[in-house]
């Protein structure tokens, strides 16, 4: 929803102060799906701000439901006609947490990841990012899910941090008290490693979770699979790490996609070891592994054994990590899988 559209429909329109903030109160804190259910207000008014523009700026083409009912992937389509995609997913009974874009396409180009495969498109307005989240939870309401969806994590289409403006603003209305109300230790925000937003997110946005596509700890490799590393390789990356350390004292979540006989030798344990205490305070490290999900990419999966003995060698160097969990596989809802019909 866009508040200031709405804001000015309603100034246009003389209508009462108190009229905006029973409008906040009937969408996010009562999670109306559209002006027309909103009873409290009049009915000129909810014409008119219907008139104005839709409540929601996206609209869902598709929702798929994994067989464990705790992972649901929605297609969306965007007022010019283009689709992204957003993951709902249920980590443990009482929590849920969306996973959600920020760009259609991508023009990173990480080789594993169907998103990089599409090429990039365009970025998502702070309005089709926020709305996801909206969006999600008037699903939860109409189905009946009980629990609240208050964890947002970057992690869908896109690189957030090369549409950083979209991504500040989408950022200021998720926390926003009278709006989305999310905490902002409960905002993940993951990038593959550009090294001036890096920068500029430690001061702008200093308690949202900073997590960061690693993937490979030595610059040869890394160039190949995360070819941001050619622009800001691992050296700056870890400098900017450091300094992003020091200033928040925030805990930085590494991620690490398990590529078989790529990246999840011992050798590649070893030097992912020496990096991640290269940067600073382990306590405020923490590796993310991934099981690769296979993608139309030329990589392969590790297995679940390697995958636990990599891990076992992070722990046996006193490093925190954990496999991650991986909803949403069968719905091609996981990690990297993410990919919808764009319309270039
Ligand atoms: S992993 Fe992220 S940054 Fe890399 S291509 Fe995919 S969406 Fe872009």
């Amino acid at each position: 929803m866009n508040i200031q559209r709405v804001s000015d429909t309603l100034g246009r329109l003389k209508a009462p102060a108190f009229r905006l903030e029973q409008l906040r109160r009937a969408v996010f804190r009562e999670t109306s799906a559209s002006y027309e259910e909103i009873s409290v207000l009049p009915v000129s008014l909810r014409q008119a701000l219907g008139q104005a523009g839709p409540l929601l700026s996206v609209s869902a083409q598709a929702v798929l439901v994994s067989g464990t009912q705790r992972a649901h992937k929605a297609s969306l389509k965007l007022c010019d006609g283009q689709e992204v995609e957003t993951v709902l997913l249920r980590p443990s009974p009482t929590r849920w947490t969306t996973c959600i874009s920020c760009q259609v396409g991508c023009a990173i180009g990480c080789t594993f990841c169907a998103t990089g495969l599409m090429g990039f498109s365009r970025h998502l307005t702070p309005e089709e990012i926020t709305d996801q989240v909206l969006f999600w939870r008037q699903y939860m309401k109409q189905r009946g899910l009980e629990g609240r969806l208050d964890n947002v994590v970057y992690m869908g289409m896109g690189e957030p941090f090369a549409c950083y403006d979209n991504v500040s603003e989408s950022l200021k209305i998720l926390m926003d008290q009278r709006q989305f109300a999310v905490g902002a230790r409960h905002i993940s925000v993951s990038t593959s490693g550009l090294v001036p937003q890096i920068e500029r997110f430690g001061k702008d946005f200093p308690q949202v979770n900073l997590a960061v596509s690693l993937h490979a700890a030595d610059d040869e490799l890394r160039d190949r699979l995360v070819p941001i590393n050619r622009a800001y390789p691992l050296a700056r990356l870890g400098k900017a790490l450091r300094t992003y350390l020091r200033s928040s004292s925030r805990k930085v979540f590494l991620e690490y996609v398990l590529l078989r006989g790529e990246n999840d030798r011992p050798e590649d344990a070893e030097r992912l070891i020496q990096y991640v205490k290269s940067l600073g305070p382990l306590e405020l490290l923490h590796v993310n592994l991934i099981l690769f999900n296979q993608t139309e990419t030329r990589h392969g999966a590790c297995s679940e054994e390697s995958a636990r003995v990599f891990h076992k060698r992070l722990r046996n160097a006193d490093i925190r990590a954990t496999v991650r969990q991986n909803l949403g596989r069968d719905i091609q809802g996981a990690c990297g899988q993410l990919i919808a019909q764009a319309k270039h």
